[in-house]
């Protein structure tokens, strides 16, 4: 690292007391690079064993890596904390501006402890920071207002990243998420709910520093290799073209389609809201995260009549990708692009994680159809497969929470489902909502052992893929395999690069952007395996328990991809996982 890089600076922030201070921890960067690696290590460290998550005690973490503000597709940040979702490692990485902001503010980290007892929002400019009276801005449950009221208060445009919670993270449901530059999140496992429980309604951040660069000409080198990779890749043109909503054709024709809270892994007219649908006819523009040359984030523009004048229209502008479709639109039964488009707009609206939402309300809707739930409890909504006004009016009551049911409801499926039955139904990978993949055992063993309970922990999805093609690995082999790719993405995420860039970001590119950075890795494998174990460490701290994870009836009843997943399989895997990852012998 070069003497003058602002990297290795670490900014605390104590809500409670109001008052902030910076360290500077070279050696721990040196040692873990930044983003996960940093964030694991100072999380270990912060967050007291055994705290509440919604107390005061638990912190926040956010942390760029060493390649932010230099080369393409660094442009996330990663951020800590402990998951009042799964009651253990929460973790979610976000784009758009905020991981440039907060490196050319000076930090490779934040660290935010303590709760404010009026509501606040921080603006961390530089090196100052400001602690700003948000009292006006609490109660305010758009999401986006609360970005456009910001927007005209704080200064340096174009050079900030405005960070905030809607209505989800006040009222605390357990998968709100933060909203970054209108389109991105730090979407999975309830940020939202500890920003709200800080009474912390944003954080702005901005920098105009520039970064030190030892070799310029290897720099420069470098940079042209990634860039003319990345944008000449067939991978790289599907993320710009259609996006990730690209795959619902495909997963759906594979069978792999969760549908109707995945009674089904097909959806019979998913071409309503494929990803060519939605292109051809809503596709407002496309945007990009900082420093990336592709833009894969897809915005449709949905126009609405105004009820009460003629040839009035409302245009609302609506991200979407492919986990949004699956969630709230096969899983839901929802198979016409308008309807789908005002769900996601409603979940974004309010700031909640659209995975979440959606399966908790699939789940829902299964349990009212079994009589499991009257409408007494749904406060006369009759959820039916298919019908996005009745969805749209229980995502409301998820954020009033008028009675126990939606209480119970904002704080994910596997609450709700141990409240009232439908376990057997309720589509949670430890504590976690299921992601979009019915393709096979790998997907979903993936999403059990994975540290996050995320696809996008070990893509376990891709090995069900390769399997279609090639034998089926034994449960050790499988394991293994996972591990060494959510090992391997431990480096990127610490660097942090998007995931959607990790065919150009192979290992001798990675080593050469840490030579030319001014890191000296010996064994970055190595280092991703002991980041992914420190994850594990805290996962187990907090009561994680491999053996105790409950597999889901259904994706043992509904043929996946590859056809009948066995159980017997996932449970020797996991076993297996539990001896490589914590080295507990079965
Ligand atoms: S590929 Fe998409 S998510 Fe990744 S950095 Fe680019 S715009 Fe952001």
């Amino acid at each position: 690292m070069h003497p003058s890089d602002p990297l290795k600076n670490i900014l605390y922030v104590d809500l409670t007391e109001k008052e902030f201070w910076v360290e500077e921890k070279p050696e721990l960067f040196q040692n873990y690079l930044g983003g996960t690696g940093v964030a694991i290590k100072l999380l270990l460290e912060e967050c007291p064993q055994g705290c509440d998550p919604l107390s005061k005690d638990n912190p926040i973490i956010l942390a760029v890596g060493p390649l932010t503000g230099l080369y393409p597709f660094a442009s996330k940040t990663v951020a800590m904390f402990k998951s009042p979702h799964t009651g253990n490692l929460g973790e979610s990485h976000c784009g758009g501006r905020n991981a440039i902001a907060l490196r050319m503010a000076g930090y490779g980290a934040v660290v935010i402890k303590g709760a404010s007892e009026t509501p606040i929002y921080l603006a961390i400019h530089g090196d100052k920071v400001y602690f700003r009276d948000a009292s006006a801005l609490w109660g305010m449950q758009n999401s986006f207002t609360v970005g456009r009221i910001i927007r005209e208060n704080e200064p340096n445009a174009g050079f900030r990243s405005i960070m905030r919670i809607g209505g989800a993270g006040e009222k605390l449901v357990s998968y709100a998420c933060v909203t970054s530059e209108t389109y991105r999140h730090f979407g999975r496992l309830g940020l939202g709910a500890v920003f709200g429980s800080k009474k912390l309604k944003a954080i702005v951040i901005s920098g105009r520093r520039s970064l030190p660069i030892k070799d310029k000409r290897e720099y420069c080198r470098l940079y042209d290799e990634i860039y003319h990779k990345a944008i000449e890749s067939e991978v790289m043109k599907k993320y710009h073209d259609l996006g990730t909503a690209e795959n619902i054709m495909p997963l759906n024709k594979l069978g792999a389609l969760p549908t109707r809270n995945l009674l089904y892994s097909q959806l019979e007219d998913a071409e309503g809201i494929s990803g060519e649908t939605l292109a051809s006819q809503y596709l407002g523009r496309r945007l990009a995260c900082s420093h990336c040359p592709i833009g894969c984030i897809h915005i449709a523009a949905l126009r609405e009549p105004y009820e009460d004048e003629a040839y009035f229209y409302k245009t609302t502008m609506i991200s979407y990708d492919y986990e949004l479709i699956y969630s709230l639109g096969s899983m839901l039964g929802v198979s016409n692009a308008h309807d789908l488009l005002r769900l996601i707009d409603k979940v974004e609206t309010y700031a909640m994680d659209a995975m979440s939402a959606g399966v908790t309300l699939a789940w829902a809707t299964e349990a009212q159809r079994q009589g499991l739930i009257s409408e007494r409890e749904t406060n006369g909504l009759k959820l039916e497969w298919g019908e996005a006004e009745e969805y749209i009016k229980a995502i409301d009551l998820i954020i009033k929470q008028p009675n126990e049911f939606y209480q119970a409801l904002a704080r994910g499926v596997e609450y709700a489902s141990t409240k009232y039955g439908g376990g057997e139904y309720a589509l949670s990978f430890g504590g976690n909502e299921m992601p979009g993949y019915h393709t096979g055992p790998a997907a979903h063993i993936g999403f059990l052992i994975g540290a996050r309970h995320s696809h996008l922990d070990n893509a376990g999805y891709s090995i069900d893929q390769k399997t279609l093609i090639e034998k089926q690995l034994s449960p050790e082999e499988l394991v293994e395999k996972l591990i060494e790719e959510e090992s391997w993405r431990q480096i990127l995420s610490s660097l942090v690069v998007c995931f959607f860039a990790r065919g150009v970001y192979q290992p001798r590119v990675v080593e050469e952007t840490l030579r030319v950075t001014g890191f000296n890795i010996d064994d970055p494998k190595k280092l991703g395996r002991e980041i992914l174990e420190e994850k594990y460490r805290f996962k187990t701290r907090e009561g994680f328990n491999l053996r105790n994870l409950s597999i889901p009836k259904r994706i043992l009843e509904t043929s996946s991809a590859i056809g009948e997943i066995d159980g017997e399989y996932i449970r020797r895997s996991i076993e297996y996982a539990e001896e490589t990852l914590i080295g507990v012998k079965g």
